[in-house]
C-alpha cells in the first residue's frame, strides 16, 4: 500500500500515488487465536516453573550437556488436534488443534507470559498469584479455521508509523461456538484417566467479568473466550490469490500481482484460507514454491532467447549458402 497498490481510496486519504487499484490488499485477514489460561495443577514437581528450572545449576548443565531444562521449546510439548460437533465428522478434518504446555501463565510468577498474554495486573491477582510457582500443564484450544475476518489499513504514508491492524476476532457466531467446545474438550482431556495420576485438577476460579453467570454454562464459557484468548500470530491472508474474476484476488496462481508487471508476493499474505494448523511450514513450502516459479520464468526467458539466437544463425547461415549457391 505504501508502494501504491492497494484499495485507492485509501491510498488517496492517505495521500499516496495509486499505481493500481487492488482493493483486496489489506483485507481478509486472517489469524488464530486460542482459548488461554486453562491450568491444570498437578502433584509432582515435573512442570516447567522458572524458579525451580531457570537458575544456575540449568545453565552449566546445558553448557557441558546440552540438555535439561533450558532445552525445552517454553514448554510447548506437543499438540494434537481434535474435531468439536461442528467440524464435518466423516471427513477426517479437524478443527481445533490443542498446544499442550508442561507449564502455566504462573510458572513465572506474572513476570513475563502474562504480559505476554495481555493479561491486566488485577486480572493476574486474582486468578492467577494463589498459584503462583505451583507445577501446572496447560492445554490451548486453537481455532484452526475462523471465519471472522480482519483488515489491515495505513496509518500514514510513512513506513515507520506502524500499521492499523483491525483483526474482528470473534465477530462470527461460528468462531466463539467452536472454541466453546474446544475448549469443553480440553477440559475433558486434563481430567483423563492419565493426567489424573499426576493429581491433575483444573484451576477454576470464575473469572472477574463472568461472575454474574452461572459457572460451566455455555454463556459463561462464551464469557470465558472473550476475555481470555490470545493470537497464536498467525497473521495472513491480506494478499490472496485468486482468479482474476475476483475483484480481491491480488495475485495469480503464479503470485504474480495483478496489474503489476514485473512484481511478486511470496508469503503468508497469499493464502486465500489461513491454513489448518501453524503456518510456518506453509510459509517455507510458499516460499520454495514461489522460488520455482521466478527461476523458472527466468530459465525459461533465457532458454527462448537461446532457441532464438539459435533460429536466427540457421536462418543466416541459410540465407548465406543459399547466397553461394546462387552466385555459384
Ligand atoms: C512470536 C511468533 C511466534 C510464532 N510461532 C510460530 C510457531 O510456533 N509455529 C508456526 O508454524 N508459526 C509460528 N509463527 C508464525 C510464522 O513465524 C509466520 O507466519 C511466518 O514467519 C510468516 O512468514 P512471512 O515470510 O510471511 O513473513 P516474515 O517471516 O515476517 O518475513 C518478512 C520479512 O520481510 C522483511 N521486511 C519487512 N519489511 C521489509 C522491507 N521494507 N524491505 C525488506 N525487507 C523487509 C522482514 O525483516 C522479514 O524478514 C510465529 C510468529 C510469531 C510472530
Amino acid at each position: 500500500m505504501l508502494s501504491g497498490i492497494g484499495p485507492a481510496q485509501h491510498l488517496q486519504e492517505k495521500g499516496i500515488p495509486v499505481i493500481k487499484d487492488s482493493p483486496g490488499v489489506g483485507k481478509n485477514l486472517q489469524d488464530h487465536i486460542a482459548v488461554g489460561g486453562l491450568t491444570f495443577l498437578i502433584d509432582p514437581k515435573i512442570a516447567i516453573v522458572m524458579n525451580r528450572l531457570v537458575n544456575i545449576n540449568s545453565a552449566l548443565r546445558y553448557a557441558l550437556t546440552e540438555d535439561g531444562p533450558l532445552t525445552t521449546s517454553i514448554g510447548l510439548e506437543a499438540v494434537g488436534f481434535i474435531s468439536t460437533k461442528y467440524a464435518n465428522q466423516t471427513d477426517d478434518w479437524p478443527d481445533i488443534e490443542f498446544m499442550l504446555t508442561s507449564a502455566s501463565v504462573n510458572a513465572d510468577g506474572g513476570q513475563q507470559v502474562a504480559r505476554a498474554h495481555g493479561l491486566t495486573d488485577e486480572f493476574y491477582k486474582e486468578i492467577y498469584e494463589p498459584i503462583n510457582f505451583k507445577d501446572s500443564f496447560s492445554v490451548f484450544p486453537m481455532m484452526l479455521r475462523p471465519k471472522s475476518r480482519g483488515e489491515i489499513k495505513l496509518r500514514s504514508k510513512d513506513p515507520f508509523d506502524y500499521p492499523l491492524l483491525y483483526h474482528n476476532y470473534l465477530t462470527h457466531p461460528h468462531d466463539v461456538d467452536v472454541l466453546r467446545e474446544g475448549l469443553k474438550a480440553a477440559i475433558a482431556y486434563g481430567q483423563t484417566q492419565t493426567f489424573k495420576r499426576f493429581g491433575a485438577r483444573l484451576h477454576n476460579p470464575p473469572l472477574p467479568n463472568c461472575k454474574h453467570l452461572p459457572l460451566y454454562t455455555d454463556e459463561y464459557w462464551e464469557c470465558a473466550i472473550r476475555q481470555y484468548t490470545l493470537s497464536i500470530y498467525h497473521y495472513s491472508c491480506t494478499a490472496k490469490m485468486g482468479p482474476p474474476s475476483d475483484p480481491n484476488a491480488v495475485v495469480d496462481p503464479e503470485l504474480r500481482v495483478y496489474g503489476v508487471s514485473g512484481l511478486r508476493v511470496i508469503d503468508a499474505s497469499i493464502m486465500p484460507t489461513i491454513t489448518n494448523g501453524n503456518i510456518n511450514a506453509p510459509v517455507i513450502m510458499i516460499g520454495e514454491k514461489g522460488a520455482d516459479m521466478v527461476k523458472n520464468y527466468w530459465l525459461g526467458q533465457r532458454y527462448q532467447r537461446r532457441k532464438k539466437r539459435r533460429a536466427d544463425r540457421i536462418l543466416v547461415t541459410s540465407f548465406n549458402s543459399t547466397s553461394i549457391n546462387q552466385s555459384i
